[in-house]
């Protein structure tokens, strides 16, 4: 596997994640859209029903205001106007207008009063400045238009009037001859009626949403129903009835607005879901990618470590046998040194190629155990027998304290391997320290056998790897010894196979101390 593998591996995880990540926002913006739209439909609707309905209702009343005054009787129709202001409270003010005279009723007085303000506002009119316009029925196709249009058999029309932003609404017929009359819209009548035919449609149907009428200045005229600051109105103009003024509908607080952002919370909180679980089984795979690449390079090493280990005591017994088959050896005693290495280093081979061969059958879940009954210290005194050349070689000085005789269960074999693998390696790591010290103790269940020696320790964060397969320690003892990295991790597994353990500690006043524990067969 290339350096360049995990990588190629996170580029393959993220870039999809990127796209549905893409993708799933667009989604997400687009039903948030197309709700969106959804409700400003709705809004739309329901502002051309209402509206429809409030212009209707004004224009109906107009019409039949003038219906009212086009029926009244001529001789007496200044007393009759003056009856229909005082009956109907729609009418704010009356009048009688004629081509040459102007206004000829009511009078104008000196006197500040309803009628004189009402004279003053429409002056420009009266005087003659403008035109007495009729509705325009021809272009405005609205209800109340058909209506009046129907009705109209003399000229007539509703005049808009704005007085310091306030619309006031004049309507007028003509009565025969030249002469006109009309009457004024009491709006504040006009308003209070609206805002009771508003109250039903949100009470009822529209289950409170809010709708507003307002004028040409923004002011409120008529609310009903609720809405949230900031929330954006759906606006409807009223036409040339009601010029200016606006009919507004809120959004919707409830359902759709609560079905948006519920959308968008599960819809988010899916799309994090989605991503948490691809950058997970990212980590995962680059995880492995990664690991997979230092067991590979962790393998090689192992076989170049391996070769090498075979071939320095090979060297070894070559060199001294063939110096004994051409006899060089001078006398017994440097004869007897050159068979005592032979001996040393095939067992060193011996030792390494065992280690081999346990790691295969570990590997392949292939070793058995015989557990039986092993008497200590009695076993640990036979292994560390066949030791001797090794600690001679490294002079190391062995002491064993037995603190009492135990029985345990084990694998002869197995356990000598351990034995065999610590002792072997307080000779090659800790030889500075002169000494080993083998220590067996009974605990209530289990006895301990702690082999610890005066070397140069084991630093803490190294010591929690020293039992993984292929690890060897980075500095500068381990790099001048050889070794393969699979000592302790088969150490340990043999140890587990047996229903023990095996651990490492610092040693008080530096060194190590290894550990093995095995359940006691006296106690089992
Ligand atoms: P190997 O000895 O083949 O390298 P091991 O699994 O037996 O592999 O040991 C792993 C590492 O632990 C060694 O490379 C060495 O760095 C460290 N180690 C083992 N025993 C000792 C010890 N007694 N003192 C210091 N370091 C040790």
């Amino acid at each position: 596997m290339s350096h360049k593998t995990p990588i190629l591996y996170l580029l393959l995880i993220a870039l999809p994640a990127l796209l549905l990540t893409g993708a799933a926002i667009r989604l997400l913006v687009g039903v948030r859209e197309q709700l969106a739209s959804l409700e400003q439909e709705r809004q739309r609707t329901i502002a051309e029903k209402v509206s429809g309905e409030v212009v209707t209702w004004v224009t109906t009343l107009q019409s039949e205001l003038l219906q009212q005054v086009e029926r009244l009787p001529q001789p007496t129709l200044q007393q009759e106007l003056r009856a229909l202001q005082q009956d109907n409270p729609f009418v704010r003010n009356v009048f009688i207008w004629e081509s040459e005279k102007g206004v000829i009723f009511p009078k104008s007085s000196p006197v500040e009063t309803e009628e004189q303000r009402f004279l003053i506002r429409f002056a420009p009119l009266f005087k003659g400045d403008y035109a007495w316009q009729e509705s325009k029925s021809e272009t405005d196709t609205s209800y109340s238009s058909r209506v009046l249009t129907k009705v109209q058999r003399r000229r007539s029309g509703w005049i808009p009037w704005f007085e310091g932003n306030q619309l006031h609404l004049l309507g007028w017929t003509e009565m025969g001859g030249k002469r006109i009359a009309g009457i004024e819209l009491e709006m504040s009548a006009v308003v209070a009626r609206l805002q009771s035919l508003l109250i039903p449609w949100t009470e009822g149907r529209l289950g409170g949403q809010g709708l507003e009428l307002s004028d040409g200045q923004g002011g409120v005229l008529v609310a009903a129903g609720t809405h949230s600051k900031g929330q954006t109105p759906f606006e409807l103009t009223l036409g040339a009835h009601l010029p200016h003024w606006l009919f507004k509908v809120y959004p919707k607080q409830t359902s759709s607005h609560l079905a948006e952002r519920n959308i968008l919370w599960i819809g988010g909180l899916l799309l994090l879901l989605v991503v948490a679980s691809l950058a997970a089984g990212g980590f995962l795979l680059v995880r492995d990618a990664i690991l997979q690449r230092q067991e590979a390079l962790q393998k090689t090493s192992f076989v170049s470590n391996v070769s090498h280990e075979l071939k320095t005591p090979l060297t070894s017994i070559r060199m001294y046998a063939e110096l004994l088959a051409d006899n060089k050896a001078a006398t017994p005693d440097v004869m007897r040194n050159y068979l005592n290495v032979i001996v040393t280093e095939s067992e060193r081979l011996t030792r390494l190629v065992n280690n081999v061969l346990d790691f295969g059958r570990l590997e392949q879940k292939r070793r058995n155990y015989h557990c039986e009954p092993v008497k200590l210290p009695e076993f640990i005194i036979s292994v560390l027998e066949t030791l001797k050349g090794v600690l001679e070689a490294s002079e190391m000085k062995l002491e064993i304290n037995a603190e009492a005789e135990s029985l345990v269960t084990a694998d002869r074999d197995a356990l000598n391997r351990v034995l065999v693998n610590l002792v072997d390696n307080a000779c090659k790591y800790a030889a500075a320290g002169k000494s080993i010290l083998v220590t067996i103790g009974n605990g209530k269940k289990q006895t301990f056998i702690s082999v610890a020696d005066r070397g140069p320790g084991i630093p803490t964060a190294h010591a929690k790897r020293i039992f993984e397969r292929f690890f060897r320690v980075d500095d500068s003892v381990t790099a001048t010894v050889g070794g393969s990295g699979l000592g302790l991790s088969i150490a340990q597994q043999l140890m587990h196979g047996m229903g023990g353990d095996l651990h490492w500690s610092p040693r008080e006043g530096g060194g190590s101390v290894f550990t093995v524990t095995l359940p006691r067969e006296d106690q089992g």
